[in-house]
């Protein structure tokens, strides 16, 4: 096995192992391999593994490693800060994005997803108690944005994302995961049909899926730690 495969299948074994441990039913959660600054070669090797959905932050890095790809070979999820003049390739090349937090990046992507591909996957990155960044959108403010959102016809809202902070212990962990669960419950009360938390990273997926995760997206257990993130000129962005 390569180091990637050995990697991946740790990782698969934390997952059902924390499945069994908080009653979660077994194939439940499901797992993100998160290649982001990875080269193509490391993409290959966790698909040669098994791996089929894969994590990447910025743009231009993820198109190359597509294009070095055949079509349809991985399923591919856009996870990192979306601005305005980006969404029409993230609309025509990518599965899932985790990280929507406006309604006009969401009209965006829905008036641009490709009309022979199916509606666009998205999630709602929320700012959940201890976020680790800036980003997300209020909890307060997440029914208003969904409900406005789930009309849309190029994209269909799955559920929620969050980046906690790193906590102390895994007690501290669990909170802002239950805070996102919870508020998924409301809005499945309200009507809404979310099937997704987008929750759970290398650090603490354990607590993510004791409360509920069914997503987690790692990418330092399996591929490594990271180097810098791509360079800014390359990257670009402009709203
Ligand atoms: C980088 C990143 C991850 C993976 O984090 P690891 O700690 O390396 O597992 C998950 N989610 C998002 C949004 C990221 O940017």
């Amino acid at each position: 096995m390569t180091q990637i495969a050995e990697r991946l299948a740790r990782v698969r074994t934390r997952i059902r192992t924390a499945e069994a441990r908080f009653g979660r039913p077994e194939g439940s959660v499901s797992l993100l391999a998160v290649s982001k600054t990875k080269p193509v070669a490391a993409i290959r090797e966790a698909l040669a593994a098994g791996q089929a959905d894969f994590g990447e932050n910025y743009l231009q890095d993820a198109r190359d490693k597509q294009q070095a790809l055949d079509p349809g070979e991985a399923r591919w999820h856009f996870i990192g800060p979306l601005q305005s003049n980006k969404t029409k390739p993230v609309a025509a090349h990518f599965d899932w994005v985790h990280s929507v937090e406006r309604e006009k990046i969401a009209k965006r992507l829905s008036e641009q997803r490709p009309e022979h591909l199916p509606p666009l996957n998205i999630c709602l990155q929320v700012n959940v108690s201890g976020e680790a960044t800036k980003s997300g959108l209020q909890p307060e403010a997440v029914p208003e944005l969904a409900a406005r959102i789930a009309g849309l016809p190029g994209v269909r809202l799955r559920g929620l994302m969050c980046i906690p902070a790193p906590a102390a212990d895994f007690d501290a962990q669990r909170v802002p995961f239950r805070q996102l669960h919870e508020l998924r419950e409301s809005l499945v009360q309200q009507g809404l049909d979310l099937d997704t938390l987008s929750m759970g990273m290398s650090a603490d997926l354990e607590a993510a899926v004791a409360e509920g995760s069914t997503l987690v997206r790692v990418g330092t257990d399996i591929f490594g730690p990271r180097q810098d993130q791509p360079s800014a000129s390359r990257e670009g962005d402009h709203e």
